[in-house]
């Protein structure tokens, strides 16, 4: 078969540069293959099944999420910003909501609608898929003017939406990267991100399934990154989205081989020693504290802290004060591992964004192979920017593909 587009990979970034392709009406038509036996399977379960489709955002807001190389990312979101995205899906029967934190989701709170919706939208543009199809190889053009050769297909141009490593159960495992690899693109090596942590210390399992709302979450040392919000003790370590959004700085640390060294701030500020013991003397340091933490882990910070559980404020001592400061400001935990790739919803690492024109997102090594989505060396944190990127990505590679 001879195509003018040829997408590998029906995800979000498939799917949206299929879309942008077919409504340029090529000769050839466009096709995706998809592993999968239906598009868009990761997509469907996104947000806990509610999609959590973007962000509302400035370009600098945009490129700031995706940390050091987000200014790659720049042109692919003035080609469709978050209200541009929101008025595509409203144009293909999805409308859209902005929740009070600035997060985009489908009205209906279906992530499975936007994904069906987006097929729908395809098909009737005229894009062909073929499902339960892995490609295995993909042969650059022979001559300036030959096509590509992706497994039995001949296409002018070739489009890799293949995603990332990350919860292959809904497609995307890394096969992508094999293929770039196989095109002489470097792969900054993946690692697994958006996952939880796991810890030496075995403490965080007794407090499995409780959430602090806000607490700081770093890697030790000064100018270790860190990031503040909702965390959660699992009962093997940590998670929530604090400790999601830090998971990939750490398991990039992790590849070293040796533990990461983590400190919670659990309260934002050293508490004042000397005024609550003039105050409440006689007050007991456990019950103030169950002021400010869930009592439970109020009983662990004392313990971890070496201070007694029925101490007094008048007979702390400065050893113990110094201790409790740190144990609520600077809470240590070393990290051993993470989830894994199977248990993250993102992949940090990807196809070397050096060998990619952000304009385009053609790859400067070959001609006519364009990247989108989780595939390039970009990740972001939770709150809707992956999905926006992959679509955004998707559409700025679908046109560009598609003169
Ligand atoms: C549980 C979960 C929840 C998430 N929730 C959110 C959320 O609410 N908001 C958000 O912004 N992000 C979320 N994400 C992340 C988001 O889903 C991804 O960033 C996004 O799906 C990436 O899109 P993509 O099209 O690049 O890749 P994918 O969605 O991974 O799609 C890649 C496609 O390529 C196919 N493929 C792979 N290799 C081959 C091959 N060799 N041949 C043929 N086909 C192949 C796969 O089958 C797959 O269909 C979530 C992720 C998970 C796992």
């Amino acid at each position: 078969m001879n195509v003018s587009l040829l997408i590998i990979g029906a995800g979000p970034a498939g799917l949206l540069a299929a879309f942008s392709a077919a409504r340029r009406r090529l000769p050839g038509g466009v096709l995706v293959v998809d592993r999968m036996p239906a598009p868009g399977a990761k997509l469907a379960v996104s947000g806990g099944g509610r999609g959590n489709l973007s962000h509302r955002s400035t370009e600098e807001a945009f490129a700031a999420a995706f940390g050091r190389h987000g200014r790659f990312a720049v042109p692919a979101f003035r080609s469709l910003p978050p209200d541009a995205l929101g008025a595509l899906l409203a144009e293909i029967g999805v409308p859209t909501v902005f929740d009070s934190s600035g997060r985009l989701y489908p009205r209906s709170q279906s992530a499975a609608q936007v994904r069906d919706a987006l097929f729908a939208a395809c098909t009737r543009a005229g894009v062909r898929f073929v499902f339960d199809r892995a490609v295995q190889r993909a042969t650059p053009p022979a001559a300036p003017d030959a096509p590509w050769q992706v497994d039995a297909y001949s296409a002018h141009s070739v489009l890799l939406a293949a995603g990332g490593q990350s919860a292959p159960r809904w497609g995307s495992d890394g096969t992508g990267f094999a293929l770039a690899r196989s095109l002489g693109y470097d792969v900054v090596p993946p690692v697994p991100a958006l996952t939880s942590l796991r810890t030496a210390e075995t403490w965080p399992a007794a407090h499995s399934g409780l959430s602090l709302p806000d607490a700081t979450v770093a890697v030790a040392g000064k100018r270790g990154p860190s990031v503040r919000g909702e965390m959660l003790f699992t009962h093997r370590g940590i998670s929530g989205p604090a400790v999601l959004d830090l998971s990939g700085r750490v398991a990039r640390l992790l590849q070293d081989g040796a533990p990461v060294p983590l400190e919670l701030d659990l309260v934002h500020a050293k508490p004042d020693f000397q005024a609550l013991r003039r105050e409440a003397g006689s007050h007991s340091v456990h019950v103030w504290l169950s002021h400010i933490l869930p009592r439970a882990l109020a009983g662990t910070i004392l313990e971890l802290a070496n201070v007694p559980a029925d101490q007094t404020f008048s007979h702390l001592s400065a050893a113990q004060e110094t201790s409790l400061a740190k144990h609520l400001v600077g809470l240590p935990l070393t990290v051993r591992g993470t989830g894994g790739f199977d248990d993250s919803m993102a992949t940090a690492g990807g196809v070397s964004l050096k060998q990619v024109n952000p304009d385009t997102l053609e790859g400067r090594l070959t001609p006519r192979l364009h990247f989108a989505g989780e595939i390039l060396d970009l990740d972001g944190p939770t709150g809707g920017w992956n999905l926006h990127w992959a679509f955004c990505s998707g559409h700025l590679a679908g046109t560009a593909a598609a003169p």
